[in-house]
């Protein structure tokens, strides 16, 4: 034990705090966690979670009217949004106090409330005092903020967990994730929905051809998505908002959202007291060991704005904890092939490359491609279709690429992740056996 009062001090109790936190307890190091808000972080609180339960609840609404394709017929349908976001903040309830019992049981001293660095030995949380030879700076991000005249109206996406009540019009602004993720939740609850995004296409880094795939189905849906305009200004009269663009389009709604990215955690944290090296957005910058220029300072997760993700956090703020109080020697995560889905209707999973940026890495490829409608909405009547598509490698053979949109997509990347982190080629998908019917089959038979 050093003249510390703790071997490794975390701040922020999120995906990679708490992980890193509790590993480094379990190697017998002292460990503290400060946290200024609810335990779990972005993910469990404003994040993957609600998102995805509120996914859920957005998924049921065409499914009700598929069933009638397959007989069934229910009359008075209706929908409670605070009886929605009561049960989603009991079950956030219930995860905040899983993650107390396993900081607890690690061992792990949680300290409520606000750190601040004095200097870089010693944090300031709320009034008290603590002292740590090694500090992990672990606090995440939040929304970036647009600044056009109006702005101050516009809702992010930690408040659209907590809105009191279903908006019936909503614009919703930019094209990444979480706009594309918000517009299928809020279009599939009934609302009219505006995407505004500056770009070509939404999803930029997506593969091409899924972005414009999605981009059609959703428009089919009804969903509007404005492309290569930005948002000038918002007028409000009498709780209606109206959108004005810079191509002179006007549109008037009862919510706008605002989906422009995120900007790491750092802001009053006092890293000019511990003389922390970060970028002007906040970024703290590490090296390949998650080691900011002080030896004894780390950071993981979205606070270094690299791959941010929840299961990104949770690998590098574990392999950290490892590497310090474990003795264990291992590479730390690799950042090729991690897949990740959007949750929008239909979903879209995706690890590996793109076939552009194969192009550009100067590989030969070859890209198969599969379009379909889903077995599903044959009787359902649904007028949805599934794009699967490989990009693979002519010298080895290697798939160097896998990507859907379409149902259930997410949950066969995290397996087509397997594969192609084990190196598959299009041979060894070609004499896998298919499982017979399911969409999923087609990646062993493109030909
Ligand atoms: P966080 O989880 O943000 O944790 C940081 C913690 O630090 C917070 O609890 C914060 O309160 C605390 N903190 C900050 N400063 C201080 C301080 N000075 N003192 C004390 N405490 C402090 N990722 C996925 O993989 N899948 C998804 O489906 C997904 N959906 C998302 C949906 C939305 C709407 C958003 C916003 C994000 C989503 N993400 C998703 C991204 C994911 O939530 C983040 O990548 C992940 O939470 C990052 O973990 P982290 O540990 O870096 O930070
Ligand atoms: P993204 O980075 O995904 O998208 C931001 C969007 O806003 C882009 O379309 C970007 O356009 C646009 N944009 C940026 N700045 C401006 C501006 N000044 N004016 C207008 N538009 C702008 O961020 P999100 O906020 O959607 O999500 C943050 C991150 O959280 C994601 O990148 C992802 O890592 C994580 N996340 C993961 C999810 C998942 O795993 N399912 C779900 C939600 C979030 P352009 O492309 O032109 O730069």
């Amino acid at each position: 034990m050093s003249n510390y009062d703790y071997d490794y001090f975390v701040i922020g109790a999120g995906s990679g705090g708490v992980r890193s936190s509790r590993i480094a307890a379990g190697h017998g190091a002292k460990v503290g966690v400060a946290e200024s808000a609810a335990l779990g972080g972005t993910c469990v609180n404003i994040g993957c979670v609600p998102k995805k339960l509120l996914a859920y609840a957005s998924d049921y609404g065409p499914s009700f009217e598929d069933a009638r394709g397959y007989g069934w017929s229910a009359e008075k349908i209706s929908f409670n949004w605070n009886k929605l976001i009561e049960n989603k903040n009991n079950e956030i309830n219930r995860l905040n106090g899983i993650y107390e019992n396993l900081l607890n049981n690690a061992g792990v001293d949680l300290v409520r409330g606000y750190a601040r660095f004095i200097d870089e030995h010693t944090l300031d949380i709320d009034g008290k005092q603590v002292t740590a030879d090694k500090i992990l700076i672990a606090t995440g991000g939040k929304p970036r903020r647009p600044s056009y005249e109006g702005a101050e109206h516009v809702i992010v996406s930690d408040d659209a967990f907590y809105l009191e009540k279903m908006p019936s019009s909503v614009v919703i602004e930019g094209g990444g994730y979480i706009a594309v993720e918000f517009a299928h939740i809020f279009h599939g609850l009934s609302a009219h929905v505006t995407l505004i995004y500056r770009g070509e296409q939404i999803l930029r880094g997506f593969d091409d051809d899924i972005r414009n795939f999605l981009a059609n189905e959703m428009q089919k849906q009804g969903i509007n998505i404005i492309l290569g305009e930005n948002i000038t200004k918002i007028d409000t009269d009498n709780g209606q908002y109206t959108v004005q663009t810079d191509k002179d389009q006007s549109i008037s709604c009862d919510l706008v959202m605002s989906a422009i990215g995120r900007v790491p955690y750092t802001q009053d944290l006092g890293l000019e007291n511990a003389g922390i090296d970060h970028k002007d957005n906040g970024q703290i910058i590490v090296n390949d060991g998650y080691q900011t220029n002080k030896q004894h300072i780390y950071a993981v997760g979205d606070v270094t704005d690299r791959v941010n993700l929840t299961p990104v956090a949770i690998a590098e703020g574990h392999w950290l904890a490892d590497t310090l109080f474990g003795g264990i020697k291992r590479p730390a995560p690799s950042y090729e092939n991690i897949p990740t889905a959007v949750f929008s209707n239909p979903a879209i999973g995706t690890v590996g490359l793109t076939e552009q940026q194969a192009r550009d890495k100067g590989f030969n490829i070859k890209c198969f491609t599969s379009n379909f409608k889903p077995m599903v909405h044959t009787l359902s009547g649904r007028d949805e279709r599934t794009l699967m598509k490989l990009i693979v490698d002519t010298s080895s053979d290697k798939v160097l690429g896998a990507h859907i949109c379409g149902k259930d997509s997410p949950e066969m990347t995290q397996a087509l992740g397997i594969a192609l982190q084990c190196g598959a080629t299009k041979a060894d998908f070609d004499r896998t056996i298919g499982i017979h019917p399911t969409s999923a089959e087609e990646f062993v038979t493109m030909r």
